[in-house]
């Protein structure tokens, strides 16, 4: 009999769980709102993980173990969230053993954006056996991000490997929450991308753009609306979504100079413009990319959505003895 695991995905506004095969697929999930304060969302987690083994017409004994995975910093060897910037109150949670301990199976505790990419690797854009160094890059409200360099899932010394969207693309750039000058995610994350958009209206008040329209409505700007409006043509709209798809190209190259891997995958909101986003990137990567040699790096859209996160914790929590 196939072996199941729980994995759980702990975000800022929505817990999910889910039963996961062991070989990948998702036989249940069920989902409820965060709460707050860490004594309510463990309480929560633990209910999610229940409720979507009662849906998969299970009951917990046939849980091998549970992945966790939260948004950092936090520790993966101790289990512990150290704080959370979306999780206000979270100082040093022992969240995998408090979760562990109330199910009754081993846990294991993974930072989000490494969960997405480790799920991604085993069951989504990246699971084929040929591939086995990958990187992924997730487009949200921040950029995030996780490696596997030879099937193995990289943590760094402190947890903090892969904050992709913490690399410098402009030097004196702006001033980033982390305090470093010119972080990616302060010119390719879907929040950025409309923050922009908002900047080149105001500091051009003349300047004709169907965008004008959501301003003047109350509404304001994300990724989404820059696609729809560069698609229909509007040109403020194209030199938005240009400049992010540049600075994204500029960080696959370097990712394809640091690692060399076989596969880079586009994720989070943003991945949702589809090819618009893929076409664009790989344009601008094209361009700025060394000619020394070919590189290899296929660079393509993630393929399990919202569901990355918790099968990816389910399928570090199957391959914790080689995964740590
Ligand atoms: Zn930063």
């Amino acid at each position: 009999m196939e072996k199941k695991f729980i994995g759980i995905d702990l975000g800022g506004t929505n817990i999910k769980a889910g039963v996961v095969s062991d070989v990948g697929k998702l036989i249940a999930k069920a989902s409820v709102a965060t709460g707050s304060g860490p004594d309510q969302v463990v309480e929560r987690m633990i209910q999610a993980a229940r409720q979507a083994v009662r849906d998969g017409n299970l009951e917990m004994r046939d849980i091998e173990a549970v992945g966790i995975a939260s948004p950092g910093p936090l520790s993966s060897a101790d289990g512990i969230v150290l704080r959370s910037a979306n999780l206000p109150g979270w100082h040093n949670v022992p969240l995998r053993d408090l979760v562990g301990k109330a199910l009754n199976r081993p846990a294991f505790l993974e930072n989000d954006a490494k969960s997405a990419a480790y799920g991604e690797f085993t069951a989504g854009a990246g699971a084929d056996e040929t591939i086995t160094n990958f990187i992924l890059l997730t487009l949200g409200t921040g950029v995030g991000g996780g490696i596997i360099y030879h099937g193995r899932l990289i943590r760094g010394v402190s947890d903090s490997a892969a904050e992709i969207g913490h690399m410098i693309v402009e030097p004196d750039g702006d001033v980033c929450g982390c305090g470093q000058r010119g972080c990616l995610e302060l010119y390719a994350s879907a929040s950025r991308t409309g923050k922009y958009a908002q900047h080149l209206l105001a500091i051009a008040p003349s300047r004709a753009s169907s965008l004008r329209s959501l301003l003047a409505a109350g509404s304001t700007i994300d990724a989404r609306e820059v696609v729809e409006h560069a698609k229909m043509g509007d040109e403020l709209a194209n030199e938005v979504w240009d400049r992010a798809c540049r600075f994204l190209a500029l960080a696959c190259v370097n990712a394809a100079r640091w690692l060399d891997p076989q596969m880079l995958a586009l994720a989070g909101g943003m991945a949702a413009a589809g090819d618009f986003l893929l076409n664009r990137v790989k344009h601008h990567f094209a361009r700025l990319n060394w000619k020394m040699s070919e590189t290899q790096m296929q660079i393509v859209l993630a393929t399990l959505g919202n569901d990355a996160g918790v099968i990816g914790a389910a399928a570090l929590a199957r391959d914790a003895e080689h995964q740590r």
